[in-house]
């Protein structure tokens, strides 16, 4: 859409519903709306990106390394079967608020809100180096429905629509989950690291991809340990050929 069309279009539906804060409400001018919808200059202020420093593999930040790259605590006693991680923000806070009212408040236009938070990620030369297929981690049918959509999905959607120039981003939903299973954030960390066992399917029995010199790019709302996009990608490693798969998440448990 050109600049035009973009606020021609924020100025009808701003009409409609004039866009307030998804923090703290207050209303919000259509040019700030363009640029960072769903979110006001004081609450945006408060975000912590997990920045320059953080874990090679599961995409931990910290606040001081001597060395980068590095491996972590969080992961170094653990094999994990994304190459690797990378996170946009910190989820504390007005960002953790902002994903339980989208998650589970029916909020769904904050997508557009974390799209433009999940610019963060593209710091990280590793995702700049070629084409990915973005796989969203799925939820599980029922919950799906309960939710009303995957918040997964909707993010790896406005990843794609906001992918930087020269990267090739395609949308290919290979996953199912084929068992419902405590949220992880109900659990303690021994308990994450195996509450996930062969939770995940491929959709497809024969499933093809990705394209020669592609990676497969995982999308989640949150990443804590890695485990979960860890199975993702050891499922996905088991039914075809990739050497390269990585994950993004908007928030950093
Ligand atoms: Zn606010
Ligand atoms: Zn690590």
């Amino acid at each position: 859409m050109t600049g035009r069309a973009a606020r021609l279009r924020q100025a009808v539906i701003g009409w409609i519903y004039p866009p307030v804060c998804g923090a703290c409400e207050i209303p919000i001018s259509g040019e700030r709306q363009l640029e960072v919808p769903f979110l006001c200059e004081e609450c945006q202020s408060t975000l912590v990106p997990v920045g320059r420093h953080y874990c090679a593999v599961c995409g931990q930040g910290y606040e001081l390394t001597g060395m980068t790259p590095f491996r972590c605590a969080n992961c170094g006693d653990r094999e994990l079967a994304v190459d690797f991680v990378v996170s946009a923000y910190r989820g504390t806070g007005v960002s953790k608020g902002l994903m339980h009212h989208f998650k589970y408040g029916k909020q769904r236009h904050l997508a557009r809100l974390f799209g433009v938070l999940l610019d963060e990620v593209w710091r990280d030369e590793r995702l700049r180096e070629r084409d990915w297929w973005v796989v969203p981690v799925p939820l599980h049918p029922r919950r799906q429905r309960g939710r009303g959509f995957n918040q997964s999905h909707e993010l790896a959607r406005e990843l794609i629509r906001r992918a930087p120039e020269g990267v090739n981003l395609t949308l290919h939903p290979l996953l199912k989950r084929v068992k419902q299973t405590v949220r992880q954030a109900q659990l303690d960390r021994r308990e994450r690291l195996t509450n996930l066992s062969s939770v995940f399917a491929a959709k497809s029995s024969r499933p093809i991809g990705p394209d020669p010199g592609a990676g497969i790019l995982l999308v989640d709302d949150v990443i804590t340990t890695g485990t979960t996009v860890s199975e993702c990608a050891a499922t996905l490693r088991g039914v075809l050929e990739s050497d390269r798969i990585a994950a993004v998440s908007v928030l950093r448990g």
